[in-house]
């Protein structure tokens, strides 16, 4: 099987109201998604969706995707989509970095392996575990009242797992952290995002002036030596977000004991074939997950489901609805959805999911 054909369409992705996080320093109000489909020479095609959180997020924006693509995608034309390994190896060697390019072709070339396969995405990735995987809600910052008020909409759409994002100021940190944590209802989590917005001094005082939270604290710092000290001065577990890119990042917060959980998103990292590398060392050293994409539509989060279902419960907390704060939808229906709170990875073979292609127009870009 050879790919024949690389096209890539960008949606405009306007989220359903403005968001803060990071404790309200960045705010977001409409996303820059990239999807691309990759032909082969056998019939069948792949769909993959990159999309990063707006410009301010990470290192990566979504103009950057469609310039990489015109390096990356003539490479790919005449190889076999089914090698994951060998196509990371081609945009590894012709485009050293920029793992947030590479993800969408990487997520379209394993939808044509698992389709080839006659498998559904999760289990040409490894398995398939029987439960559905919880959505982490992401509350925005906001006041006490204001995020419980948030935290209850998203109860009332079944979460029960819920990011809530602090940052920025220590007082007002401390009193949103107990005015969510004193109405946490049984069975929830509620988290604690910092999106790097606290220095070491900061998160050393908030995270040890609140008692009793049942759960940790993700990305207090900017960097990881900045976690590490925290780490050394606190109790409660902390996990990295925006922290990891790399497996070398990945090598480090174990080695060093700086988290006892990450989050890997699959744009953040390069894809399928890096984040299941990452998977596995999580699973074989005891590191909780969460799995989510830095953004987009229906079409990343199943490949997010997918992902995140090939993991056994207990070490996968979460993964995180992005369609459900975006104010558009490329395929109505299909993929998977929150169903009481839990995206499931369809059973189609593949992604299970591809865009309708009337809603996308032309393409931006074709390769062939
Ligand atoms: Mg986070």
């Amino acid at each position: 099987m050879k790919i024949e054909r690389v096209s890539a369409w960008r949606l405009d992705l306007p989220l359903h109201k403005p968001y803060w996080l990071s404790g309200g320093r960045l705010r977001f109000e409409r996303l820059d998604s990239t999807l691309v489909r990759i032909d082969t020479d056998a019939d069948v095609s792949g769909w993959g969706e990159g999309c990063p959180w707006g410009v301010t997020y990470l290192p990566a924006f979504g103009k950057g995707i469609r310039a990489g693509l015109a390096e990356l995608a003539p490479l790919l034309l005449g190889k076999d989509p089914r090698q994951a390994d060998v196509i990371n190896r081609v945009m590894d060697l012709a485009l050293p970095g920029h793992p947030y390019v590479k993800s969408a072709l990487d997520i379209a070339c394993w939808d044509i392996a698992a389709q080839a396969a006659g498998l559904p995405l999760c289990e040409a990735l490894g398995a398939r575990e029987p439960e559905p995987v919880p959505i982490a809600s992401s509350v925005s910052t906001g006041t006490p009242d204001e995020m419980l008020a948030e935290v209850q909409r998203f109860r009332d759409l079944g979460y029960r797992v819920h990011s809530a994002k602090v940052g920025a100021d220590v007082k007002l940190d401390i009193a949103r952290i107990n005015h969510l944590a004193a109405n946490e209802l049984d069975g929830e989590i509620i988290f604690y995002d910092v999106n790097r917005a606290w220095l070491p001094r900061e998160a050393i005082t908030v995270m040890n002036s609140v008692d009793g939270l049942g759960s940790w604290f993700e990305q207090p710092c900017e960097t990881l030596d900045e976690i590490a000290q925290v780490r050394r001065q606190t109790s409660y577990p902390i996990g990295v977000d925006e922290g990891l890119h790399t497996m070398q990042d990945l090598l480090r917060i174990q080695r060093d004991g700086i988290a006892e959980l990450v989050n890997i998103k699959l744009n953040r990292v390069g894809g399928l074939t890096k984040a299941r590398r990452m998977r596995d060392f999580c699973l074989e050293t005891g590191i909780t997950m969460l799995i989510m994409d830095t953004g987009g539509s229906v079409i990343a989060d199943t490949a997010v489901a997918h992902f995140a279902q090939t993991i056994p419960a207990p070490s996968c907390l979460g993964v995180w609805s992005c369609q459900d704060m975006v104010a558009c939808d490329p395929a109505p229906g299909a993929g998977a959805r929150n169903v009481d709170g839990c995206l499931s990875a369809p059973v189609q073979p593949g992604l299970g999911v591809a865009p309708e292609l009337d809603r996308l127009g032309k393409p931006a870009l074709v390769y062939e």
